[in-house]
């Protein structure tokens, strides 16, 4: 029997979910969302929003040190784990009543519970045993840390969700993986004050970005205090009396309050009767889209991470706006995932868009490399051992900058304001017009020169 009729029925109120309720809300569409946990999502509640807060937090050991050689004296600084959480935690819990109150202007039915599909109609909402029949559904699940293989002990490892509400900041961490959330925790834990080893399988981290981009954070972690041993896995976790000790494939050991493993993450596709409306799944465990992120069930959509395209959040807000565009607002929208600006906020951060080196030498008949690494002025006076990276990837046949890395303070800001000329298929000559503003480390991004190298790809036989 049902209860309740609508236009929408959103599962998910993560960045995606909620973009699409309000948007198709606003176009007439009687919208109701579920969400299980809390509003806001990953991004909000467990991922980019506190991670970023406790980026900043790591980052003032490096400002109190560099502080001595601009003449200032300070007390040795303490630093307290418990206040920065507590108070991470009340930012989070004011945005994500700032979603709520958004969802409630935009006339969208919020409802607190987990959402069953029944059929490809008919939705379920597992608090109140409510039925609820709807027009279409979108599904914005999004996904959840993958601790990977089976080890012994692998339950005394946390992923990120855990991370975010230790009770005390470990003094030893151990960190499984070498993408995005396993530079960024090494990052947040070394400057808190920790001491970290990064384990890596693979022989460099953060694989699939420029490799001269890998090797100078590498550099930089690693100068940092950062342990990076790479070719291994771990392979078990003992807990001790006080601490874990947790064997590496090679068979060495280390001995560390906390061992987190951040070796990606998988779309949250079961439990809620996908089977049972018919959507068919991609080969890689996502939920299959065509470009409209349209299902295999035509009335049934879905956004965000839970189908692995491009998993970062501004994608997922993007896709839910054009979800609702072309379903509720007569436009119909594809989203272009070429060439999106991404940042890792590792320390130092990176900052990257467009095609690698070795993507370009594949694809292109000439590339051409223009590439710089200095130490920024700030760390003369500062007197610390850093240096920044920037490189720019150009098509020698269009002089089209097909790709920019940096590595360095703001690389985030940076990409960003580099993607729009990047987006707008500016040259290299484009680059070279504008002026410099001196002293910047982002002048090196018109006052390129010279030529690091050049390649012409010899033409198949
Ligand atoms: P990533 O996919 O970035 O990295 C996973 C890492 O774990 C890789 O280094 C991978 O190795 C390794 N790994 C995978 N399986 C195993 C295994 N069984 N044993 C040992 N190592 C393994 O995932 P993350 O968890 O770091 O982040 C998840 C997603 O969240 C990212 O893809 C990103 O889209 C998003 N994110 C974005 C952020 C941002 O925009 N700043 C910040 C944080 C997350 P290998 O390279 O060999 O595959």
């Amino acid at each position: 029997m049902t209860d309740r009729e609508v236009d929408l029925f959103v599962i998910g109120a993560g960045s995606g979910g909620v973009r699409a309720a309000r948007i198709a809300s606003g176009y007439g569409a009687r919208v109701m969302i579920a969400e299980e946990y809390r509003v806001g999502g990953t991004c909000v509640i467990r991922g980019c929003v506190p991670k970023k807060l406790l980026v900043y937090a790591s980052r003032f050991a490096d400002e109190f040190e560099d502080a001595a050689g601009f003449g200032w004296t300070l007390s040795p600084p303490a630093f307290d784990w418990k206040t920065l959480i507590a108070n991470k935690d009340r930012e989070i819990a004011r945005l994500e009543a700032a979603y709520v109150t958004n969802l409630e202007r935009a006339r969208v039915t919020l409802v607190k519970s987990r959402a069953v599909l029944e059929d490809a109609h008919n939705v379920r909402l597992v608090a109140t045993g409510e039925h609820i029949r709807a027009k279409h559904i979108l599904i914005a699940t999004g996904g959840r840390p993958h601790p990977g293989s089976a080890i012994a002990g692998i339950e005394h490892a946390i992923s990120s969700n855990e991370a975010f509400h230790l009770p005390e900041l470990p003094r030893r961490v151990l960190i499984q993986g070498g993408g995005y959330i396993a530079v960024e925790f090494a990052g947040i834990f070394a400057g808190l004050g920790a001491q970290v080893t990064l384990v890596y399988r693979g022989e460099n981290i953060l694989r699939g970005f420029d490799d001269d981009v890998r090797a100078h954070l590498r550099a930089e972690m690693e100068r940092r205090g950062i342990k990076i041993v790479t070719r291994q896995t771990v392979a078990a976790i003992e807990k001790l009396e006080h601490g874990f000790d947790v064997e590496l494939s090679d068979n060495s050991s280390f001995i560390v309050d906390c061992v987190m493993f951040a070796t990606g993450r998988r779309p949250n596709v079961t439990g809620f009767g996908l089977t049972e409306a018919g959507v068919r799944l991609a080969d890689r465990g996502g939920i299959a889209v065509d470009e409209y992120s349209q299902t295999s069930v035509p009335h049934i959509y879905a956004v965000g991470d839970v189908t692995d395209r491009v998993n970062l959040t501004p994608v997922a807000i993007r896709e839910g706006h054009a979800f609702a565009d072309t379903v509720f607002g007569g436009k119909p929208t594809a989203v272009d995932h070429l060439d999106v600006p991404t940042a890792v906020f590792s320390e130092p951060e990176v900052g990257v868009i467009g095609l690698t080196e070795a993507q370009a030498r594949a694809r292109l008949a000439r590339v051409d490399i223009y590439k710089t690494s200095f130490r920024p002025m700030k760390s003369t006076l500062g007197g610390r051992d850093t240096r920044c990276f920037f490189k720019l990837v150009v098509d020698g046949e269009t002089d089209r900058v097909v790709g920019c890395h940096i590595v360095g303070p703001d690389a985030g800001e940076l990409i960003q304001v580099v993607g729009i000329a990047v987006k707008m298929k500016a040259t290299k000559a484009d680059f070279d017009t504008v002026m410099a503003v001196h002293p910047t480390a982002a002048e090196e991004l018109v006052t390129m020169r010279e030529k690091s190298a050049s390649y012409i790809r010899e033409a198949a036989e």
